[in-house]
């Protein structure tokens, strides 16, 4: 039986491959059919649409970069189109060279342009941030419509005809962008594969927890906005000289900036070929709806339908569909996700150094409200290296906001924060999780797109440029991270998706994740919050374990026992300040901690019987 089981497990796996072989040969050959038709086929129609697609796929390729990975909706895309083209016009105009020699600048250009935009506008997030896209586009139109001297306004710019001889068609201008194509198809597979994709896709996910990690994200996403329009700045100029003519709408133009927003949904956002085989589907739709009914009105209706039917029945694209159908279609790989997890005990011995060391956290009157609020009111404390320091306090006591002020996911309004003796609290979240500070969340936030593994090497522990470029797992930090799992129990699951996982699971998977960063301290918001009791069991142990090998803890938690089991010493909040320090025994003694406790209800025996 269980060897049946086996066989077809092993099947299934083959399906899988076999799939993904067919697929990867199905995209060489149609490369290589690319490649050779206009050497066998004199079809100028064809060569025409296909050359359109191709300008469209580079476009959405480009997009997909800042708004399928990094998550950041550009709506103004074609702008860089507009500023390529206009670009290698003027330069063409005024030097009287060949156009193909400034069709690179326009690319430089463009993505001059779309980092020093970036750097302006990257604080506004989600809906802001697409409005201004839509806005630079317009102010760009609006500028070449009105700068009469420079861009010939309304009447535009005329290119030099071609010099190459007649027979070649439309060959040249095919042959330049199918390889503009190829290249932001390798770009994007880089970008993939390297930190700086997974950073990119980090940020979509959970951009807050992402700094958190240590992720810089304003680099990421500047970078990333640059990436996106450098090769739709170079398509721009060749478009230019091959319909020779420039002007505002044609450039700047709105409809493509929706087209390359439909093309790239259509076949899959955040996927490599996703926004490039969507691109061939909507230019070929596109050139039906024009042959069979001409108005341009009649093609906004065949948009908004594909739309609709993209949304409605295809969320994700054609490319990621596909691929899940074809995953559920061959069945789970992994046999029990919801399996048990690994509880073997593990061989590092659980002794406690009794000798706390030198202060490593400390907060001074720390002040954070919202509203008329209070919710941290002049709070201070110190955590000692070596110790597993205890934060309690009834709900609502403040304590989730403080590590928020201590991590810098809030700003605090007064007060200090140090961290191994730095000043750490205007520094922005991913500086201090790079001075040693890890957090695990009272609800986890794993990045739920990710594999289990990737979401332990996403951690950063400094920022370096070259780092952009190093492959997302690889070497020893992809063995580092696999070690991690092993210890919190998990290795099995390295490649499930995040999201598969069982809170528990995922707070096992958030505590690796947080260890990569290798900090001094850790902080853990209810680590042991709805999770089952043997998962308890092995995160307490975990926590004994690393704490023997020198990690400092500061642990937010409700479940008493534990605390007393675990803590000490143990920092009472009430209502945004400490009302009490102690050891477990000390505490359960303190009359303040007893009514601040009572008054909320709670049953003070549990709570200090242990
Ligand atoms: P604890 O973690 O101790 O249960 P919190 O730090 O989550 O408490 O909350 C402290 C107080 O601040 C609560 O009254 C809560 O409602 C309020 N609070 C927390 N976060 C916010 C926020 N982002 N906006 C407004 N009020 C908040
Ligand atoms: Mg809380």
């Amino acid at each position: 039986m269980s060897m049946l089981r086996g066989v077809n497990a092993l099947r299934r796996i083959n399906a899988l491959r076999a799939g993904r072989l067919a697929y990867v040969g199905a995209l060489i050959l149609a490369t290589a059919w690319l490649i050779v038709f206009p050497l066998y086929s004199h079809n100028i129609y064809w060569q025409g649409i296909l050359f359109f697609s191709f300008l469209l796929a580079v476009m959405a390729s480009g997009w997909n970069i800042i708004s399928g990975w990094a998550g950041y909706i550009s709506l103004g895309q074609s702008a860089f189109m507009g500023l390529g083209a206009y670009t290698t016009a003027l330069l063409t105009l005024h030097l009287h060279r060949t156009p193909w020699l400034f069709v690179p600048v326009g690319g430089v250009l463009a993505a001059a342009v779309a980092a020093l935009l970036g750097v302006v506008i990257m604080r506004t997030r989600g809906h802001s941030f697409v409005i201004i896209t839509i806005a630079f586009l317009l102010i760009l139109q609006l500028l070449a419509l009105n700068l009469r001297g420079f861009t010939g306004g309304s009447t535009g710019l005329t290119m030099p005809i071609t010099t190459f001889p007649r027979d070649w068609q439309y060959a040249p201008f095919y042959y330049v962008m199918l390889g503009l194509l190829l290249l932001a198809i390798a770009m994007s597979w880089a970008i993939r594969r390297t930190k700086f994709g997974t950073g990119l896709i980090a940020i979509r996910e959970d951009e807050d927890k992402a700094g958190g990690v240590g992720i810089n994200a304003p680099v990421y996403k500047v970078l990333a906005f640059a990436a996106s329009a450098v090769l739709i700045g170079v398509a721009g100029g060749v478009y230019a000289y091959f319909i020779t003519f420039v002007d505002y709408r044609g450039m700047f133009s709105i409809q493509y900036a929706v087209l390359i927003v439909l093309a790239a949904l259509l076949g899959g956002r955040g996927t490599i070929m996703g926004p490039v085989l969507g691109a061939f589907a909507v230019q070929i739709l596109q050139d039906q709806a024009n042959q069979h009914f001409g108005s341009s009105q009649a093609n906004i209706v065949v948009y908004g339908a594909v739309m609709a039917g993209v949304v409605l029945f295809l969320p994700r694209g054609l490319v990621p569909s596909v691929a899940e159908w074809a995953r559920t279609y061959v069945a789970r790989r992994e046999e029990g996700l919801s399996g048990a997890i690994d509880l073997r005990p593990s061989a590092v011995p659980a002794v406690r150094d009794s000798e706390p060391g030198p202060v490593l956290l400390e907060v001074k009157g720390l002040t954070k409200t919202f509203g008329g609020l209070r919710a941290v009111d002049d709070l201070s404390f110190s955590v000692r290296e070596g110790t597993i320091t205890g934060l309690i306090g009834p709900n609502g006591s403040g304590k989730t906001t403080a590590f928020n002020l201590i991590d810098g996911m809030m700003r605090n309004e007064g007060g200090e924060v140090w961290l191994a003796g730095e000043q750490v609290d205007r520094l922005p979240p991913w500086s201090r999780a790079h001075a040693g500070l890890g957090r695990t969340f009272q609800i986890t936030r794993l990045f739920r797109e990710m594999t289990v593994l990737e979401n332990v090497v996403a951690p950063l522990r400094d920022f370096r440029w070259r780092q952009l470029f190093a492959d997302a797992v690889a070497g020893h930090e992809a063995e580092r991270a696999e070690e991690l799992l092993e210890f919190v129990g998990m290795r099995r699951f390295r490649d499930a998706q995040a999201a598969a996982l069982s809170y528990g699971q995922q707070k096992l998977v958030e505590l690796a994740q947080v260890l990569m960063l290798d900090p001094k301290v850790i902080l853990l918001d209810e680590p042991a919050g709805g999770i089952n009791p043997t998962l308890i069991e092995r995160l307490v142990e975990k926590i004994r374990e690393l704490n023997a090998m020198g990690k400092t803890f500061l642990i937010v938690e409700h479940n008493m026992p534990l605390v007393a089991d675990l803590c000490d010493p143990v920092i009472v909040l009430a209502r945004g300040t400490r009302i009490a320090e102690g050891t477990p025994a000390e505490i359960q003694r303190d009359p303040l901690v007893l009514d601040a406790y009572l008054g909320e209800g709670w049953a003070v025996e549990e709570a200090v019987g242990a």
